[in-house]
């Protein structure tokens, strides 16, 4: 069964949790029965709202990847990491993609590999140049 959906920003709501929508979700994925194993795989594509843990700018981040699960029925059936229980055959795609995205984030967030950061004196950001006690202890 392949399906495909748009999930607008206003349905996002509370399961959003952490992360910050800038854009609507689009989601594309195939859910396949195999010899009685259910798996679930599918890509998502939205954008990010992040704040660089080093300088605490926020900057925007595309997001596409993809994402494989297996589905199990019953709470024992849960084996491997990426097994999601959907039981009564309901699924919550949208909390599943949205802890699937927080999940994929790195646990440092910065918003380009050369992030200067800030300045440990006057808490200005170094990325938008040099700051006043830079050029004093010149
Ligand atoms: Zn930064
Ligand atoms: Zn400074």
């Amino acid at each position: 069964m392949d399906f495909d959906a748009d999930i607008p920003l206003e349905e996002l709501g509370e399961s959003v949790g952490a992360l910050d929508f800038t854009a609507p979700i689009s989601l594309k994925g195939r859910i396949s029965n195999v010899v009685g194993m259910v798996s679930l795989s599918y890509s998502v594509s939205t954008e990010i709202l992040l704040v660089c843990d080093r300088c605490l700018d926020e900057f925007t981040e595309d997001c596409s990847r993809s994402f494989e699960h297996i589905l199990v029925r019953e709470e024992k059936d849960l084996v491997g990491e990426d097994d999601v229980l959907c039981e009564d055959d309901s699924l919550d795609m949208t909390g599943l993609c949205v802890s699937d995205i927080l999940m994929g984030l790195p646990t440092k967030i910065l918003c380009s590999e050369d992030c200067l950061g800030l300045c440990p004196d006057c808490g200005g950001n170094l990325n938008r140049g040099e700051c006043k006690c830079v050029k004093e202890n010149d």
